[in-house]
């Protein structure tokens, strides 16, 4: 299985503003970046776009995205996301006045952009890939999603809080090799992680031991302003399998 965290800072730097992950090129996690990406072969192999939850580094690049790739036929786009999201998405964003009406534009018998609703704990099977949408603590609905080829698993809790069943029904899939998890602050501002659900570093360290298996906690989603401090303050911890995610590298797994 193939990952890259899609850059979202100009110049090219380690800093994370939005959030995509790009799946054995045909899937992507969240639409915060995707449509940015110049290489725009690249965005028309993305078939299938998970949306985590709606919060605007998660979706802030999905309409310029779906502008670049929609093509009319069978094998046009699917958005895949809760139906609320969904609901969401189709009156706030693609409204006719933010955006056009996508959902309304793609007829039955000749889409070019389909959606399709995620349940909670019901797999879905796309591209060889079985992905579970499981959800997590965020203060809003959010769906965590976990990502099984067969021969590697990998887990994308996308935003949340300290959580409890994403990490019970983890436990449950042998072959686990990553977690991708969101540290947005550090330590001192552990009120406002708490109050916006987020993760500080100091209930980074606490939720990372609610699962057993040795994994790759690969950082992800730490604020600009506060990267550093992150970084410093999680190397203290000097847990071995804690990394930082570099994005535009390519994960192997
Ligand atoms: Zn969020
Ligand atoms: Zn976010």
């Amino acid at each position: 299985m193939r990952i890259e965290l899609v850059p979202s800072s100009l110049p090219f730097s380690e800093l994370q503003f939005l959030v995509s992950f790009i799946v054995n090129d045909v899937i992507a996690i969240d639409g915060g970046s995707i449509g940015f990406l110049s290489d725009l072969r690249r965005q028309q192999k993305l078939k299938h776009v998970f949306i985590t939850h709606e919060h605007l580094d998660h979706i802030a690049s999905l309409p310029i995205f779906l502008e670049n790739v929609y093509e009319p036929g069978m094998d046009c786009v699917e958005v895949l996301a809760a139906a609320s999201i969904l609901d969401f998405l189709h009156t706030d964003i693609f409204n006719g006045r933010v955006w056009p009406d996508f959902f309304k534009l793609a007829q039955p018998n000749n889409p070019f952009m389909k959606a399709c609703i995620l349940e909670p704990l019901r797999p879905v099977q796309l591209a060889g890939l079985t992905i579970t949408p499981v959800p997590v603590s965020h203060g809003t609905e959010t769906l965590g999603l976990i990502v099984d080829d067969g021969a590697a698993v990998v887990a994308f809790p996308s935003d949340t809080g300290p959580t409890e069943l994403f990490w019970r029904h983890l436990a449950t899939f042998d072959n686990l090799k990553a977690v991708f998890l969101e540290v947005s602050f550090p330590a001192a501002c552990s009120d406002l992680a708490a109050a916006t659900g987020h993760l500080c570093t100091t209930t980074f360290a606490s939720e990372i031991k609610k699962l057993t298996t040795e994994v790759r906690w690969i950082v992800v989603h730490r604020k600009a302003r506060y990267a550093d401090q992150i970084a410093s303050e999680l190397r203290a911890l000097s847990h071995p399998g804690v990394e930082f995610v570099c994005p535009g590298m390519v994960y192997d797994f």
